[in-house]
């Protein structure tokens, strides 16, 4: 009995502590899709009001999802500085950073791609690695551009968040055709794995994301429509975090743990009702991977300024300032004092505001412009039910995997 209440009591604080995880905080990104609706154009306004509320409350659905999908926490976020080059598609993202293992006729194991080995010049794939050296002989292996993506279309797009994955002998054969006087027979097991997912992947998620949004206008499918919505709100107001695109995330590499919720939640939470979110209206993009890109970069952009003012104003403060206890949800917390936090938002000069204005403004292009672009539908007239036929928003299909590809975000102070 005693150790089915503590079992109960474990589950409860996970749980609890779940629901308070300092991701941009509930309450900005709830505000974020809510104040988006206000930048549509007549057309839109009607609709988009009209469902205001379930908009607002879906808001925080990838982020509730994070924890019951191994697959989702990585669409969060993308560790800009931890690599030099990213391509700006996911095809190519996936050429250059999933790794191909093989085993040879001579039982070697041997890592024949992987990122920096792989790389593109002009209009072919090179390969280049001590593995294919020694299978090879030859310092470089050139395949053909249109080749290689097909390739990496059919082996490695729908099965990288696997981890790792057996791929089909005949189809590394056929990739290294023109070396069939080598490699015939010689493969006696392939697989791949995942060098991508670890990295985050916002920006592809977010690209994928306003497709399938402009898909569901064009079929006039009123619940796709809405819960895309909800959800592309969720991850265009992540890729305005600044800590949402460094591997410095909770600043754990430069001993400034607790600034990812810091900046995201307390900040929002005690200075956001003062904030001007008079934003304009909603624009149209033409091209999503553009748009989506310059977002994180320029996110990426604030991350020195953002970690060195938190260094700053953490050396001048007195510490037995700088923390309160306060409970919240049954939980008691240990979050930054209204000083210290005053401080800290006051040299950040305007930048939470500024990036939550951006994020609104920028949830309201995205929403015009897959309405716009599949054809300005007459939104009063949107199927009411229809089947998402979206098997990748179905969180019970990763139900089986276990391991969580992609991290948490951040602490939050707790006693
Ligand atoms: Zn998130």
């Amino acid at each position: 009995m005693k150790l089915n209440i503590a079992i109960s009591l474990f589950f409860l604080i996970i749980h609890t502590s779940f629901i308070i995880k300092p991701i941009w905080g509930f309450q900005a990104h709830q505000t974020i899709n809510r104040l988006a609706v206000f930048t549509l154009p007549p057309n839109m306004m009607p609709l988009y009001k009209k469902e205001i509320a379930y908009l607002t409350e879906h808001a925080v659905d990838p982020d509730k999802r994070r924890y019951v999908s191994p697959t989702e926490s990585c669409r969060h976020y993308i560790d800009l500085d931890r690599y030099a080059y990213f391509p700006h598609n996911l095809l190519e993202a996936l050429a250059l950073h999933t790794q191909i293992f093989i085993i040879n006729d001579k039982k070697d194991t041997l890592k024949l791609t992987g990122y920096p080995n792989v790389f593109l010049h002009q209009r072919d794939f090179f390969l280049k690695s001590k593995s294919i050296k020694t299978f090879f002989k030859r310092d470089s292996i050139a395949i053909a551009d249109t080749t290689y993506r097909q390739f990496v279309f059919n082996h490695f797009l729908k099965q990288y968040q696997d981890g790792t994955w057996t791929i089909p002998n005949e189809a590394i054969e056929k990739l290294f055709e023109k070396e069939r006087f080598i490699t015939k027979g010689r493969f006696k097991k392939v697989w791949a794995k995942d060098g991508l997912s670890a990295t985050g992947i916002l920006p592809y998620h977010l690209i994928g994301m306003q497709k399938r949004l402009t898909n569901a206008f064009m079929q006039k499918n009123k619940q796709a429509v809405l819960k895309l919505s909800a959800e592309i709100g969720h991850y265009i107001a992540d890729a305005h975090v600044p800590l949402h695109t460094t591997r410095n995330y909770d600043g754990q590499l430069t001993r400034q743990m607790g600034v990812h919720a810091f900046w995201e939640t307390r900040l929002p939470e005690l200075f956001a009702d003062k904030y001007n979110f008079w934003v304009g209206q909603a624009t149209y993009f033409e091209k999503p991977t553009d748009f989506f890109w310059k977002i994180v970069q320029k996110s990426h952009e604030l991350v020195p300024k953002l970690l060195e003012i938190e260094q700053e104003v953490s050396k001048s403060f007195p510490n037995y300032k700088k923390f309160v206890s306060t409970t919240k949800n049954g939980v008691t917390l240990t979050l930054q004092t209204q000083e210290y936090a005053t401080l800290f938002h006051e040299k950040l000069d305007g930048m939470v505001e500024q990036q939550m204005r951006d994020a609104v403004l920028a949830v309201g292009s995205a929403w015009y412009s897959a309405w716009f672009e599949a054809g300005q539908p007459n939104l009063n007239h949107l199927f009411e039910k229809m089947p998402m036929g979206e098997p990748n928003l179905d969180t019970t299909a990763y139900a089986k995997k276990d391991k969580m590809l992609g991290r948490d975000e951040g602490i939050i102070w707790k006693e």
